[in-house]
């Protein structure tokens, strides 16, 4: 491509909302622009740089062998009532009705959609397993779009669903789906992570996120300083601390503690290690049809995790609450207890069970139980784990510690099993020939989000830096002073040369100064710019390399070795 020829609108502003550094230069670079909250347009270079990543997906998939289809963006609302997620997804669906008042909705993922497209058609054992997948289009009326790419409403995803005879062959599938999303994101050159993710009610290992590693990104995952184990904070379990503070003496009592509201007020009072206190936080749980107020306990040295506290009640989302609400239920704020389950539901944090020489809330104004023990809670008290990992706790699998960093999810694999192709009526007929459902896996990645999320892992303050598997173009060429034929005449011949060799490659042939050129060839983040200036008249030429910032003075005859060697 010709850069006089070429639509790249480049700029000096970036959109007065734009805080990460890809919002800011995917915009400025003239990939995208922005149409409203949530929505953008993908000019010729973020065009090419999604062509890319499709391509990359495209040849692992089909190396795993799965196939491509593409599935109706447009769905019916039918479907959704169907597996009952119609409910569940809430705003984020958009719903809307045809000239016949037929309900549809635009499709924010295609389980249902993939199910339909199988049942009825896949019938028997002997043609599974089957893994179909495509790249498309999604839209989710997300509360907060934000960050450019990463959280948009329209987007691109790869979603890819796998159905299977049995449980053991779906946890071949997924295994083999983590190995070609590995791959992907090897060679789209990232640094990433693949964690434990939350599983929803389901729990279990089941389910896995993509994280590439990046200090802007919204999610915050615990890893082990010795092992393998990495866990999306939500999902992050430990094994429990074994070298315990010293713990307080005595017998069972009930003390007065005017005032003493906060875990470290009432830890400095007893002179204890907040280890040794009961913490209650209150939440509200939303159900699909009605909600209450919950209790959750747990030591005063963990914070309570909200999806794991979510999962344990089994809601669908889950605020806070306010002191008059708990006043209304009869409870004290600052004292609640977790000896009198009368007043609300409880859900005890998995680690408090049987555990001994506890202060807690005795459910009365200014007092305090001390010395609790608390395998007197009968048989039907609720245990689960609902505190989150802290720095520094002891990894689950080894003796490593564990230590946190952020990252921005670009995949997330899953072993459905049947709950969509039970809820869906989707069959196959067995060995016996009985009629069994679809045991499922769902594998998506942001194709759209991993454009950020490159840029986010590959930049510098002047701008983008492609990887070699994601860049727009590979090799740019500046001739620096256009009015010199012999620059235009070696710049025109090696823009045919790597064109013939097929590597994509921009002639920077505009009426510009050098340095306004030079500046944007690092705006936009080509791999390699070739260089043809002055040098030329002693047969030089340099090739500027983006990531590194480094220039190689080349033989004007050897360019094309050179660059054939570096790529
Ligand atoms: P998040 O937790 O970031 O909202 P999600 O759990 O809703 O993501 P999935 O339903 O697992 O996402 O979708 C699969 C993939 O699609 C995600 O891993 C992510 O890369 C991408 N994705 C999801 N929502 C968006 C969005 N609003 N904009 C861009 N990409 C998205
Ligand atoms: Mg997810």
């Amino acid at each position: 491509m010709r850069r006089s020829r070429a639509f790249i609108p480049t700029t000096k502003e970036a959109p007065s909302d734009a805080t990460l550094a890809s919002h800011i230069f995917l915009s400025r670079a003239g990939f995208v622009s922005q149409v409203a909250s949530g929505l953008y347009n993908y000019m010729p270079l973020g065009k090419r740089v999604i062509k890319k990543i499709e391509k990359v997906i495209n040849e692992e998939m089909s190396k795993a062998g799965a196939q491509e289809v593409e599935l109706s963006f447009v769905t019916p609302a039918d479907l959704w009532a169907e597996s009952g997620r119609i409910e569940k997804f809430g705003k984020e669906l958009l719903r809307f009705r045809d000239r016949k008042e037929n309900l549809f909705v635009l499709g924010p993922t295609h389980e249902e959609m993939m199910v339909d497209l199988v049942r009825n058609r896949v019938t028997s054992y002997k043609q599974l397993p089957m893994n179909l997948y495509q790249i498309k289009t999604k839209f989710r009326d997300e509360a907060r779009p934000r960050f450019g790419l990463m959280r948009g409403r329209e987007f691109i995803m790869k979603d890819g669903y796998s159905f299977h005879a049995n449980e053991a062959d779906m946890d071949r599938e997924f295994d083999a789906m983590e190995e070609a999303y590995k791959k992907i994101l090897i060679r789209l050159g990232l640094d990433f992570r693949i964690v434990e993710a939350d599983s929803g009610a389901i729990g279990g290992s089941g389910s896995k996120e993509l994280m590439v590693i990046a200090g802007s990104g919204e999610d915050t995952i615990a890893i082990c300083s010795k092992c393998e184990y990495g866990a999306n904070i939500e999902a992050a379990i430990r094994t429990p601390r074994t070298d315990l503070p010293e713990a307080p003496e005595g017998a069972f009592n009930k003390f007065q503690t005017p005032a003493i509201k906060t875990i470290d007020d009432l830890a400095a009072f007893f002179k204890i290690d907040p280890y040794y206190t009961i913490k209650c936080v209150a939440k509200r749980v939303i159900y699909e049809e009605d909600s209450e107020i919950v209790l959750y306990f747990l030591r005063g040295s963990d914070n309570l995790q909200e999806v794991k506290a979510l999962n344990a009640a089994g809601a669908l989302d889950i605020t806070d609450v306010s002191e008059e609400e708990l006043q209304e239920l009869g409870l004290i704020p600052g004292f609640i207890g977790p000896l009198d389950q009368s007043k609300a539901k409880h859900v005890m944090d998995i680690e408090l069970k049987g555990a001994t020489s506890m202060v807690c809330g005795a459910n009365e104004s200014d007092q305090h139980f001390v010395n609790v023990d608390l395998s007197i809670l009968d048989e039907a008290a609720y245990f689960y784990d609902i505190a989150e990992v802290n720095e520094g706790d002891c990894c689950p699998r080894c003796d490593g510690t564990l230590s946190f960093t952020k990252g921005i999810e670009v995949g997330h694999i899953f072993k459905l099993g049947t709950t969509y192709s039970a809820a869906l009526k989707a069959e196959f007929l067995d060995e016996n020939g009985k009629a069994q459902p679809f045991v499922m896996g769902t594998y998506g990645m942001g194709v759209s989000r991993l454009v950020a999320a490159i840029i986010e892992q590959n930049h510098d303050e002047n701008g983008c830096i492609w990887t070699k598997e994601s860049a727009p173009y590979m090799v740019n060429i500046m001739v620096s002073n256009i009015k010199e034929d012999a620059q235009v005449a070696l710049g025109e011949e090696l823009y045919a040369n790597l064109n013939n060799l097929g590597i994509e490659t921009m002639l920077d042939d505009r009426k510009e100064r050098f340095g306004f050129k030079m500046k944007d060839a690092e705006l936009i983040g080509f791999p390699y710019t070739v260089i043809i200036g002055k040098e030329l008249e002693s047969g030089l030429a340099e090739i500027y390399v983006r990531a590194t910032n480094e220039k190689i003075s080349v033989n004007a005859s050897e360019l094309v070795t050179k660059i054939r060697e570096l790529i």
